[in-house]
């Protein structure tokens, strides 16, 4: 079968959504420690390329509220960041 990625208006995107489908995998096996609906509202940062704004945000933290209350637990603003990386590798 021939493969065309002519008609694909953003082949980053369907990086990203490969991305967003591994991490999705990983949380239902409790593999990676946070929740479904973080890493949703993180796939819309990264869509926006906005991951980090107001906060500063590294793979190991972040400053924004979430992640403070909840330590050890990927906030939205990392997962978006980790996506983003794995799609542009
Ligand atoms: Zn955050």
């Amino acid at each position: 079968m021939k493969v065309t990625l002519v008609n694909h208006p953003r082949p980053e995107l369907s990086k990203l959504m490969r991305c967003y489908h591994r991490a999705r995998k990983a949380i239902k096996a409790g593999k990676l420690n946070t929740t479904l609906d973080r890493l949703n509202k993180g796939l819309g940062l990264a869509m926006r390329k906005e991951y980090a704004r107001p906060y500063q945000t590294t793979i190991n933290a972040c400053t924004c509220p979430d992640h403070a209350r909840h330590p050890g637990q990927w906030c939205k603003h990392q997962l978006a960041l980790a996506l983003i990386v794995r799609a542009t590798e």
